[in-house]
C-alpha cells in the first residue's frame, strides 16, 4: 500500500531543494502506511511557528499525515544516504527508519525539514524493520522540546502518532512515528558517505549546498571551504557547552549523529545528569564511556576531525598544507569551546566581569559537587536563592530553601569555605548581589527533563496513559518556574540501588 495524497488543507509549504544534490544522496520512498494511527502529542506551538493550520492538525484525522498514510500536498518523500562512524567504526548506513517529506518553508522565509521518523523500510534499512517504538519517539519529543526551552540549539517535534502496529525488539512495544522538524538533516556522515564514494564532485556539491543552506557568511571567504569548516567547528564548541552547562548527555555522538547545522540531533540514549559525576555514562550500549559525560568535547573534536578529512582537497592543492590548516582549526575548536564553557558557567555563578582566578572557582566547585554526589540542577538553583526565599544579600547563596540532592554538599567546612570565596567574588562587579542571583534564575533551570520522571512518563504512555506525558512535557516548556504545580519535577531521584540505564531508540 502506498500513501494517498492530501489537497493543501493543512498548509503545509514544501520545497524540495535537497533533490538538487546527485542522486547518490538520497533516494525516492514512501511511508509505509500502519494499520490505525492515533495522534497522541502535538506540538500546537510549533506548528504555528512554521506556517502550519495548528487547529486543523490537532484534530484526529492529521494523524493519517504524520503517521505516514496521506502524504500532504507537494510532499516529495526521500530517505537520506549517509556514512557514519559508530562507537569508532565506519559504516555505510542512510535513512534506515526515517523519511524526509520536504522542506517547509515557513511565513519568515526559513526553511525546516519535516521528517517522519519510523514510518517503515526505506534503501537503506539493512537489516532493520523501519519502524520505531512508542517510548523513544516520546522520550525524543520530551527531550527535544526540554532543550528548546533551555535555549539549546536542537531539532525539534511536532507530533508522535501511535500506530496501532506492534514493534518488536527485545520485548514486543508499541509502534510509533516522530515528526521531527530540523534545520537540515545533514551529519558529518553524509559527508563521510560522499567520501567514501571517491568522488571528489560529490563532496563538492554536498559542502556547496550546505554552505548555502547555514553558512553563507562563508561563501565569500579568502579559503570558503576552509571558513565553511571553521564556521561548523565554531558551532559545535557552542552546542557542546551548552549541552555541558546544563548536564546533558547525549549517549550516542556517532558522527552520524552530528549535524552540521549545529543543532543537537539522535535523541535516542540521551540524558541529564542527576547527581554530578563526569564519567557519567547512561546508555546500555556504551560499554567503555566512550560518550561519558566529561567526553563529549572531545568526542566532538574527534567527529570534526572526521569531517575534516572529507574536506581536506578542498582546504588546499597541498595535502600538507591542507592537514595544517585542518589541524589549526581543530585547536582553535578546542580553545572555542573552553572559552563558551568558562563564560557560560560564569553566567551560572552570576559573574557578569571576568577575573583570572574564575576558571578555578567553577572547577572547585564542581569537584566538590562530584565529590559528594551533589544534584547537578538543584546546586546551582540553591546558589541561586529560591523563588519562594526572598534574595538573600549577605546569605553566600546558601539559606534559601535547600533542594534535594545538595544537603550533604552545603553541610561540609570546604563548601562554606568556598561559598565565601564566591560570594566576595559577586561582590566584585558593577551589578549588585541582588541583581547576580535574579540573573543566575534566569539561567539556572529549576527544571529540568529528570530521568525517573521521564520513565514514569513513558511507562504510562506504554499502558495507553498520555497524561504523565502531558504534564512533564509542560514542565520542561518552562524550565525556571518554581511553583506548587511542578514541585514534583524539581525532586532529585530518589536514591536506588542501580545506576540509571537508557537504552538505544530503535
Ligand atoms: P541511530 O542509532 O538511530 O542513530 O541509527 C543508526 C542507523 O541505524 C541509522 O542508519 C538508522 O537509520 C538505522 N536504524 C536504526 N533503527 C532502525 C530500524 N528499526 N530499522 C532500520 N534502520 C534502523
Ligand atoms: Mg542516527
Amino acid at each position: 500500500m502506498t500513501p494517498s495524497q492530501t489537497q493543501n488543507l493543512y498548509r503545509f509549504n514544501f520545497d524540495t531543494s535537497y533533490l538538487n544534490l546527485p542522486g547518490a544522496f538520497y533516494t525516492p520512498v514512501s511511508p509505509t502506511p500502519v494499520a490505525l494511527p492515533q495522534l497522541v502529542v502535538f506540538n500546537r506551538e510549533l506548528a504555528n511557528d512554521l506556517g502550519l493550520d495548528a487547529d486543523l492538525l490537532a484534530t484526529a484525522e492529521s494523524a493519517l499525515v504524520f503517521g505516514g498514510n496521506v502524504l500532504p500536498e507537494g510532499a516529495t518523500p526521500i530517505a537520506q544516504a549517509y556514512a557514519g562512524h559508530q562507537f569508532g567504526h565506519f559504516t555505510m548506513l542512510g535513512d534506515g527508519r526515517a523519511i524526509l517529506l520536504g522542506e517547509q518553508i515557513t511565513p519568515n522565509g526559513e526553511r525546516y525539514d519535516i521528517q517522519l521518523k519510523g514510518p517503515g523500510k526505506t534503501p537503506y534499512s539493512r537489516r532493520g524493520d523501519g519502524r520505531a517504538a512508542l517510548g523513544p519517539m516520546l522520550r525524543e519529543y520530551i527531550i527535544s522540546e526540554a532543550m528548546f526551552a533551555l535555549g539549546i540549539p536542537t531539532t525539534r517535534s511536532l507530533a508522535v502518532v501511535a500506530t496501532g502496529e506492534p514493534v518488536y525488539r527485545e520485548n514486543v512495544l508499541p509502534g510509533a512515528v516522530l515528526t521531527r522538524v530540523a534545520a537540515s538533516h545533514i551529519r558529518v556522515g553524509t559527508f563521510e558517505y560522499a567520501s567514501a564514494k571517491g568522488d571528489i564532485s560529490l563532496i563538492q556539491a554536498l559542502a556547496d549546498y550546505t554552505m548555502r543552506r547555514h553558512y553563507g557568511e562563508t561563501i565569500n571567504a579568502e579559503n570558503p571551504h576552509l571558513a565553511f569548516f571553521q564556521a561548523v567547528a565554531e558551532r559545535q564548541a557552542q552546542l557542546i557547552a551548552k549541552w555541558m552547562q546544563v548536564g546533558f548527555i547525549h549517549g550516542v555522538m556517532n558522527t552520524d549523529n552530528m549535524a552540521l547545522s549545529g543543532e543537537t540531533i539522535d535523541y535516542g540514549p540521551c540524558a541529564f545528569l542527576d547527581a554530578y559525576d563526569t564519567a557519567t555514562v547512561f546508555s546500555s550500549i556504551d560499554q567503555h564511556g566512550r560518550y561519558a559525560f566529561a567526553n563529549q568535547p572531545r568526542i566532538a573534536s574527534w567527529n570534526l576531525a572526521r569531517l575534516a578529512e572529507t574536506l581536506l582537497p578542498l582546504f588546499a592543492d597541498d595535502e600538507q598544507a591542507a592537514i595544517a590548516l585542518a589541524q589549526q582549526a581543530l585547536v582553535d575548536f578546542g580553545e572555542s569551546f573552553n572559552r563558551h564553557w568558562l563564560s557560560g558557567m560564569r553566567k551560572k555563578l552570576g559573574l557578569q566581569n571576568e577575573e583570572e582566578a574564575d576558571s578555578e572557582l567553577v572547577t572547585a566547585l564542581l569537584s566538590l559537587m562530584q565529590q559528594h554526589q551533589a544534584d547537578y540542577t538543584n546546586t546551582f538553583r540553591r546558589l541561586s536563592g529560591s523563588a519562594s526565599a526572598s534574595a538573600p544579600a549577605e546569605n553566600h547563596g546558601t539559606t534559601a530553601n535547600a533542594l534535594p540532592g545538595t544537603e550533604t554538599l552545603f553541610a561540609t567546612a570546604e563548601f562554606t569555605a568556598w561559598a565565601g570565596n564566591w560570594w566576595a567574588r559577586v561582590k566584585r562587579q558593577s551589578i549588585s548581589p541582588t541583581e547576580a542571583l535574579t540573573n543566575m534564575r534566569a539561567i539556572n533551570p529549576a527544571v529540568i527533563a529528570r530521568n525517573h520522571k521521564v520513565e514514569e512518563a513513558l511507562k504510562a504512555a506504554d499502558n495507553g496513559d498520555m497524561s504523565a506525558v502531558h504534564h512533564l512535557v509542560a514542565a520542561v516548556k518552562q524550565p525556571y518556574v518554581e511553583s506548587a504545580e511542578n514541585k514534583e519535577y524539581r525532586e532529585a531521584a530518589p536514591q536506588s540501588a542501580e545506576p540509571y540505564r537508557t537504552f538505544c531508540g530503535t
